[in-house]
């Protein structure tokens, strides 16, 4: 199998140590050593998510599966819902709300630039929503959401709060509780560097409330919280098979984390970023994004008009094919319009940065010099 350097949105490389991890005999769901090692990943879960939330899961599902999960158990028809869209992820959102019979108002902010926490909150008074949901880190522009503000609005109102930190966890401090959020999901494959396939998710007690005063039954099975926290709880019961050796390889990564201590790993995720784009703008191509608002483990870059004329998607398939890089396109509106680079987790390093750019001069001067 080709060994590419995964610098797009996601996946991102794999450690070592935690692909040995993933390598090891199966121990049975119900097995008390593996059952331990359950109990270590909702322990690391809710350090890196910043709760005591006891309900703290890896979910069998990527994270569009920890999106579902949030919305079948805190939505019911009808409720009014306030969704943040500042890209593809907040656009999900609103889609899967709608599914679940939501009444959903949608607030916009443009392509590459962050939601409007006073746009929020006069959607939030005008509304009353059950629930107010927006994405933390938004992949599809390489924005950073202003978390604490819109919750707070969110949260005078009486509304749940359901954050997306998909892309976030890992790489950015989290703080689910200071910044009062009731229910958060995350994937594995971005900065945790584990494979696709696990959806970490934290519910509060507020969130756990709402889900015992429903009306009716939650509209799935397989994500019925209910069900679900008999096996993530003290119970320790039969309900759907647990996928055992990713989450070994998950508590790998978990411990991998722990033991460089998230402050060093935001900061490390900062550093590689910034030497990214210093590195992206000698070479002609400018964020998308305003500085502050920037995130560390997704830079977008407009697209210079040499690497328009030459073709972004040839340009990205010589970066692949000759020098095994991945990165990413645009999605949705940004499609063709910019690049999106990845330094997700085991990728956020000084070594890295430069192996890409080394590459990209190397494309670019096929594609008519710099
Ligand atoms: C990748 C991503 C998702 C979807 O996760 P999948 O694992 O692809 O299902 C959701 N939200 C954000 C912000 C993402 O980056």
């Amino acid at each position: 199998m080709a060994h590419r350097l995964l610098l797009g949105p996601g996946p991102s490389n794999v450690p070592a140590r935690v692909l040995t991890a993933l390598a090891q005999p199966l121990l049975g769901h119900l097995d008390p050593a593996f059952l331990a090692i359950v109990e270590e990943v909702q322990e690391r879960l809710r350090g890196l998510f910043g709760t005591r939330n006891p309900l703290t899961i890896p979910l069998s599902a990527t994270g569009s599966g920890g999106m579902e999960a949030c919305f079948v158990n805190l939505v019911e028809p009808g409720d009014p819902v306030v969704v943040g869209v500042a890209g593809v992820f907040g656009e999900r959102m609103c889609d899967v709300a709608a599914r679940l019979g939501a009444r959903v108002a949608r607030v916009e902010s443009e392509p590459g630039t962050v939601l409007d926490p006073g746009a929020m909150a006069d959607a939030i008074a005008r509304t009353r929503p059950a629930l107010v949901a927006f994405v933390h880190a938004e992949t599809s522009t390489g924005a950073c959401q202003p978390v604490q503000a819109i919750a707070s609005a969110a949260r005078d109102a009486g509304a749940l709060v359901v954050l997306d930190c998909v892309t976030s966890l890992g790489g950015l401090r989290v703080a689910l509780d200071a910044w009062g959020v009731d229910a958060a999901y995350s994937a594995t494959q971005k900065c945790l560097s584990t494979p696709p396939g696990l959806a970490p998710a934290s519910f509060g007690p507020r969130a756990l409330e709402r889900l015992a005063a429903r009306r009716a039954p939650v509209p799935s099975w397989y994500f019925d919280l209910n069900l679900l926290g008999g096996y993530f709880g003290e119970r320790r019961v039969y309900h759907h098979t647990a996928p055992v050796g990713a989450i070994a390889g998950l508590a790998e990564a978990l411990r991998l984390i722990d033991e460089e201590g998230m402050p060093a790993r935001a900061l490390r995720h900062r550093e590689a970023a910034e030497r990214l784009v210093a590195g992206l703008g000698r070479l002609g191509f400018e964020p998308l994004v305003a500085q502050e608002y920037r995130l560390p483990m997704l830079t977008s870059v407009r697209l210079p008009a040499r690497v328009q004329a030459a073709g972004e998607a040839a340009l990205r398939r010589q970066l692949l094919e000759r020098h095994e890089i991945e990165i990413g396109g645009g999605l949705g509106k940004l499609a063709g319009r910019i690049w999106r680079i990845g330094l997700m987790g085991e990728n956020a390093r000084p070594a890295v940065v430069d192996r890409l750019l080394e590459a990209l001069g190397v494309v670019l001067g096929g594609a008519g010099g710099s």
